[in-house]
């Protein structure tokens, strides 16, 4: 579906669609979320998140930890995939797609076609949280750009070097340590004082670049860049450099 689709959606405040998902959360998520719960995200992310920050816990039944009876607890700083629902994102390089997602058994949520895609959007206040997602996506190219001033790809196999990368990013438990993720999913440097998630997200950017140009651990810097861009709802694809480019950059490198 597109935005023109007919679409509409009333929610029945049961609290069924809050069980039981897997709920991908961006930089921007954690900040929206941790201001909604009066927490630095420090602290939200080790409340309301698991695999270093970049998805929504479920605990005790399937239950969101942010489910309070069957309200959410932290509703105006929910997740992007909680705004959209029962929509499901598609981002690729041709643009955005949306897909009807199934209703969760028993949901009191009632389908419809009166209104289109957009309008349920602007409602649930998406286009915001995805804009402001979005600004987090030049830090993928400059980290992959990083790597490739401390890796000669004549010599370490680039594939090889990826699937590590793609293996330790997506990984939920057992993960080595990583300053530049731990930085993507805590700004709690970036939000003191700051009065909106967007000032805070402006600071954010500017403590991650800084920390990319110093970063010398290539291994580090790969795991961050797929972790972001699957967080930002991208495949790890987005974060590994093109062959082709490879390719012709060695054809064009004089003999
Ligand atoms: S964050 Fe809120 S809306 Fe999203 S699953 Fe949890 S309780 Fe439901």
């Amino acid at each position: 579906m597109d935005r023109r689709s007919a679409f509409s959606y009333r929610c029945g405040a049961c609290g069924r669609c809050c069980r039981n998902q897997a709920i991908t959360l961006s930089p921007v998520d954690l900040i929206a979320l941790a201001r909604a719960a009066g927490l630095p995200t420090s602290a939200a992310r080790t409340r309301y998140t698991i695999r270093r920050g970049s998805l929504l816990r479920f605990g005790e039944a399937g239950r969101c930890v942010a489910l309070d009876g069957a309200t959410c607890s932290i509703h105006p700083g929910r997740p992007l995939a909680c705004r959209l629902y029962p929509l499901g994102l598609e981002r690729t390089p041709d643009g955005d797609d949306f897909i009807r997602l199934e209703p969760a058994p028993d949901s009191a949520g009632v389908y419809g076609s009166d209104a289109t895609v957009a309008d349920y959007l602007a409602a649930q206040g998406v286009d915001r949280i995805i804009e402001l997602a979005e600004r987090y996506r030049p830090l993928i190219g400059a980290m992959r750009g990083r790597i490739e001033t401390l890796v000669d790809f004549e010599i370490v196999e680039p594939r090889e070097f990826w699937r590590r990368a793609t293996a330790e990013a997506l990984r939920e438990s057992n993960y080595d340590a990583n300053e530049l993720i731990d930085l993507i999913f805590d700004a709690d440097g970036a939000g003191e004082g700051r009065d909106s998630v967007a000032a805070t997200v402006t600071a954010h950017l500017a403590m991650i670049g800084a920390a990319i140009r110093r970063a010398t651990d290539p291994s580090a810097l790969a795991a961050a860049a797929i972790l972001l861009a699957v967080s930002l709802g991208y495949s790890p694809a987005e974060a590994i450099a093109d062959p082709s480019r490879r390719l012709n950059q060695a054809a064009s490198r004089p003999d």
